[in-house]
């Protein structure tokens, strides 16, 4: 990158170091090209991120010979599903037959998974990772092609001029607001309330699903504490908060037995986060000088864990696409709109089985009382492979990426 003043140029600008922006500015700087994510937070600690890795990605690691040393950080491992519907217990998944040297997912707060690739990354001279940078705007020629990215630093404002600008900046995107790709919207009938409660070593280790009473909850244990999802039905916040705070307490320990005598820790709405889910997407993904990717082109549920999947998937398949292209004549339109027809389908796919999960899941939290697991369910799950295909879906989704050989 070089600089005069508040002007920088780089090859590729990337806006957000999350999943996607530090994955695609480690592949492309690993070919030597001069890559510049500017990511908004000062540090990757924030709450509302997944947690899991998947088999997948932690094949692209093995890929890149950084999986042993990956490992080595302080995680827990989970070879399958399990969700505790009504009070049995079935099992929805298996990653312990995937064709990857890891079977299973591994779960880690992701900020120590950002942490992790962006120092692996910050070994090729080429990468360069500004914290506290926020992109502001594009810049842009008056036929609308991008040329660069204004930013908010801790310096003052600062034009970055870019061949390739890559919008990675999640859900709320600036990059394809202010180059106005319009969007599709799935709707959404559930939202998430976001939450902690202490755990004690005697507590399950895996994520679990509980459901009962007409409400779901998820279980990500982050060692000392376990994150905890509980979907309701959207709009159904202020009804919940109006019902008072111990209601809320005694419907999760009624939902999760072992919690019992344990939610009292959430004494007050501050500790109870409402997430908005969304599924959308993106009719274009790109424009002269500008690509998406990840949550920002679409954004994905938390429905399955595998956002964050998707996203890294989609950073892969972008390098590999993209690397020659820069390197020699620059990447055109048409380049970048291989990207978005190499990945649609598999985008597309994975969301239709969102929004039909999603269906289910409000059908269900529309239930007040205790709940009989469905016979369909009690079926699916014994037939043989059921486990497996649903692992395959998880664990790896429904087009793999592999790095590309140096
Ligand atoms: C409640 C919830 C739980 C989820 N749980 C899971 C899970 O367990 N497993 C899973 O796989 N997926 C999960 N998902 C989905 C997953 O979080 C996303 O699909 C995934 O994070 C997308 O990665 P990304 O890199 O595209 O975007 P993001 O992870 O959203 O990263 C975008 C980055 O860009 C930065 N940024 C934004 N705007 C700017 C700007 N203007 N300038 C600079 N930087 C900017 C942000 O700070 C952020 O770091 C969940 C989603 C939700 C809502």
């Amino acid at each position: 990158m070089s600089s005069t003043g508040n002007r920088l140029s780089t090859t590729c600008c990337i806006i957000g170091g999350g999943p996607a922006g530090i994955m695609l500015g480690f592949l492309l700087a690993r070919h030597g090209i001069a890559v510049t994510v500017l990511e908004k937070y000062k540090d990757f600690f924030r709450d509302f991120r997944g947690d899991t890795i998947h088999p997948s990605t932690l094949e692209l690691l093995y890929e890149l010979g950084l999986l042993e040393k990956f490992l080595a950080l302080p995680h827990s491992q989970i070879s399958g599903l399990t969700a505790i519907i009504g009070g049995r217990r079935f099992k929805i998944s298996d990653f312990s037959h995937l064709p990857t040297h890891a079977k299973f997912i591994a779960l880690m707060p992701q900020w120590d998974f950002l942490n992790f690739l962006s120092t692996e990354a910050a070994r090729f001279p080429s990468f360069k990772l500004r914290m506290g940078w926020e992109a502001t705007g594009l810049i842009q020629t008056n036929d609308g092609t991008t040329t660069g990215v204004l930013a908010n630093t801790p310096d003052g404002p600062v034009e970055i001029r870019a061949a390739l600008t890559v919008g990675c900046d999640g859900r709320h995107a600036i990059s394809r607001d202010a180059a106005h790709l319009p969007l599709i919207d799935e709707g959404v009938p559930i939202d998430i309330l976001w939450l902690r409660i202490a755990r004690q070593p005697s507590d399950p280790e895996n994520a679990l699903g509980y459901f009962n009473y007409g409400r779901f909850i998820i279980l990500i244990n982050r060692n000392d504490y376990f994150q905890i999802g509980y979907l309701i039905p959207k709009g159904a916040f202020p009804q919940i908060q109006q019902e008072g705070i111990s209601a809320f307490q005694q419907s999760i320990e009624r939902i999760v037995p072992f919690l019992a005598g344990r939610a009292a820790e959430i004494d007050s709405w501050d500790k109870v986060k409402l997430l908005t889910i969304q599924v959308n997407r993106l009719q274009d993904w790109c424009s002269p000088g500008l690509l998406c990717i990840g949550d920002a082109a679409h954004a994905m549920s938390p429905v399955g864990g595998i956002g964050i999947n998707i996203a890294l998937q989609d950073a892969v398949a972008a390098a590999n696409i993209l690397t020659e292209s820069i390197l020699t004549s620059g990447a055109t339109v048409h380049d970048l709109q291989r990207v978005q027809h190499y990945r649609e389908s598999a985008v597309r796919n994975t969301q239709r089985v969102q929004v039909f999960a999603h269906r289910i899941l409000s059908r269900a939290l529309q239930s007040t009382g205790p709940v009989t697991p469905p016979l369909a369910l009690r079926i699916v799950t014994r037939i043989p492979g059921f486990q497996y295909l649903t692992g395959r879906f998880i664990g790896m989704g429904l087009q793999p990426q592999h790095v590309r050989k140096m």
